[in-house]
């Protein structure tokens, strides 16, 4: 089991008053707001924490660059993935985009 999978597991036990705090410390972590790709209107929602919560809600249209893999949280949560506000959570590209690459017999 890697960090991300330990991590989802934990999750699971964790009272929703802890995780809204945790959620806080990520917000606090987390560099979108540095990166070319982060909008104005992502900020005006402020639309944070995109690995976790997933894609941008219509505010992020267009891919500069991506720099997820300089943020404290991809080591922290053991990310694999990048381009979350486009692409979805860690969770939602390891698992949930794997399922339209499964073969129907
Ligand atoms: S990994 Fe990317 S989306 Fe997640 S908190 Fe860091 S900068 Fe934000
Ligand atoms: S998820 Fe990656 S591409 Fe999107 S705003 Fe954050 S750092 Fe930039």
């Amino acid at each position: 089991m890697d960090t991300f999978e330990q991590m989802m597991k934990d999750v699971k036990g964790t009272s929703p008053a802890q995780l809204s705090k945790d959620m806080e410390k990520y917000k606090t972590l987390c560099i979108c707001v540095k990166c070319p790709t982060y909008t104005t209107c992502a900020r005006n929602a402020k639309e944070l924490v995109f690995c976790l919560v997933g894609k941008s809600f219509m505010c992020i249209s267009e891919q500069k660059t991506c720099i997820c893999p300089t943020c404290a949280l991809t080591r922290e949560c053991g990310l694999k993935h990048t381009s979350f506000c486009m692409t979805g959570a860690e969770k939602a590209q390891r698992y949930e985009h794997a399922l339209w690459g499964t073969k129907i017999p």
